[in-house]
């Protein structure tokens, strides 16, 4: 069912419009009564702001069906001449891949308002991959308490002068997924602000987990890991 907006007295359609930004030429579907509704719901949808200078909107009649049906599929686009780039493997999906490379269009997963893969196997692997970096970034977390609790047995991981983080970084490159960075805050009693132990995998200093503490707490930090040969403080 299409939407009607009365206006003036005057009925107007919901439409379909293809909206694009001469920018960066990033573009979406909106649905608006006209084109310079449609040019305005493009700012805010390509450039989260109102400026319809950059904007640029034509009609799209195919995609009028899509207004009460929900968000639009990624196949539909991609029939419809859109180019994406897929969220697991990141090869690009348009009808010019499809020719050339073993490429459904069909196949594709995704809406307008989703990630986007080139078929339910990629999307499967790359909830994989996010699990296997979930489930890393969990044990980083876990084995820094532990490392905490044995160097400092009265670290707390709450705190009442703000919330100690946890927090870690994993991804998939080169054929497996590693940890890339990680950071666990915890509170020292006797010490002014929360002390953190962090992973980089940047890092060159040949250790890669390092103890960080505020300036004001450092000398004092320092003393507490004096007994520690492979410890390294940097002043944050
Ligand atoms: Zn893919």
């Amino acid at each position: 069912m299409i939407d009607l907006i009365k206006t003036n007295g005057t009925v107007n359609r919901h439409c379909a419009w293809i909206v694009t930004d001469k920018e960066d030429f990033k573009g979406a579907v909106v649905f608006a009564v006209d084109e310079t509704h449609a040019r305005g719901k493009g700012a805010r949808v390509l450039c989260d702001d109102d400026d319809i200078s950059y904007i640029e909107a034509r009609r799209f009649p195919d995609g009028d069906q899509f207004y009460d049906a929900g968000p639009i599929p990624a196949s539909f686009l991609a029939h419809s001449g859109f180019t994406f780039e897929c969220s697991g493997c990141g090869r690009t999906i348009s009808e010019d891949e499809c020719h050339e490379r073993a490429l459904y269009l069909d196949d594709v997963q995704g809406t307008q308002d989703s990630s986007v893969y080139c078929n339910i196997v990629c999307e499967a692997e790359d909830r994989l991959s996010r699990a296997r970096a979930t489930m890393i970034e969990q044990r980083f977390i876990r084995r820094a308490k532990r490392l905490i609790r044995a160097r400092f047995p009265k670290a707390s991981f709450d705190s009442l002068r703000g919330a100690p983080r946890a927090d870690a970084y994993a991804r998939y490159a080169e054929g497996q997924t590693r940890l890339q960075q990680g950071s666990v805050d915890f509170i020292v009693p006797g010490l002014a602000h929360p002390v953190s132990l962090k992973f980089d995998r940047r890092s060159n200093a040949g250790n890669r987990l390092s103890w960080f503490s505020s300036k004001v707490d450092v000398d004092d930090f320092r003393s507490l890991l004096k007994d520690s040969s492979s410890k390294r403080m940097e002043r944050s």
